[in-house]
């Protein structure tokens, strides 16, 4: 919420995001970003990977897992560009993990939950979660 971009000038934000799992839960226990290296546009976003694989690394040793990554949208109900599909799916294909997907979430200017995307993707399928 604290970055959603309800401002006509604010730029997009995003960062990764840290959980422990379990068989039945995922619990999403850190949230990174923005960083002041991240290239942000008010429609783009690109992150500083390094910056990322370091907070990967530091997450870890706490015993947290990268489980995806978010950004903001300046949309009211935010749905993910071909351009995210790919990335998330290029991350996934690219990163060493035991995941069966990785999660993208994108937050809009509405409130939340409508405001609020969340799909988990792998390598060929995109699954969108709807709240309960
Ligand atoms: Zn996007």
């Amino acid at each position: 919420m604290q970055h959603q971009q309800t401002s006509p000038f604010a730029n997009e934000a995003g960062g990764q995001l840290f959980a422990r799992i379990s068989p039945s839960c995922i619990s999403i226990l850190r949230a990174t970003g923005p960083r002041p290296t991240d290239h942000r546009t008010r429609y783009g976003y690109i992150p500083d990977h390094t910056k990322e694989q370091n907070e990967i690394n530091e997450m870890f040793k706490e015993g947290l897992l990268f489980i995806g990554d978010w950004h903001t949208h300046p949309q009211k109900i935010p749905s993910p560009s071909r351009s995210d599909q790919l990335s998330i799916r290029n991350v996934f294909r690219g990163s060493r993990h035991h995941l069966p997907a990785l999660l993208l979430l994108i937050a809009g200017t509405e409130g939340f939950p409508a405001g609020l995307h969340l799909s988990f993707h792998s390598a060929d399928t995109d699954i969108k979660l709807e709240p309960i």
